[in-house]
């Protein structure tokens, strides 16, 4: 079972995680990070398929995939 996580004071609140994600279970939290910005939360991970689609669209890099324990980062920079 694919679990996201998303490094919440790398986001920037551009929603575009929350726009392309098929399931539609990525929602905008009501606080704010160390950046002063909304950030991005996983509303119902239960519904997550795993299309690593959120990961990949991240301009920030702030969502991972971990599988079985193991971490899968897409870029790093
Ligand atoms: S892996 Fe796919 S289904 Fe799961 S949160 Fe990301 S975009 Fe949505
Ligand atoms: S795409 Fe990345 S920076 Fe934009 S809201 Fe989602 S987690 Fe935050």
């Amino acid at each position: 079972m694919p679990s996201i996580r998303i490094e919440k004071d790398r986001c920037k609140g551009c929603e575009q995680c929350v726009k392309e994600c098929p399931q539609q279970i990525l929602g905008m939290s009501r606080e704010i990070n160390q950046k002063g910005y909304f950030f991005a939360t996983v509303v119902e991970p239960m519904r997550c398929i795993g299309c690593r689609v959120c990961c990949i669209t991240c301009p920030e890099v702030a969502i991972t995939m971990h599988v079985h324990g193991t971490m899968i980062h897409y870029f790093r920079y």
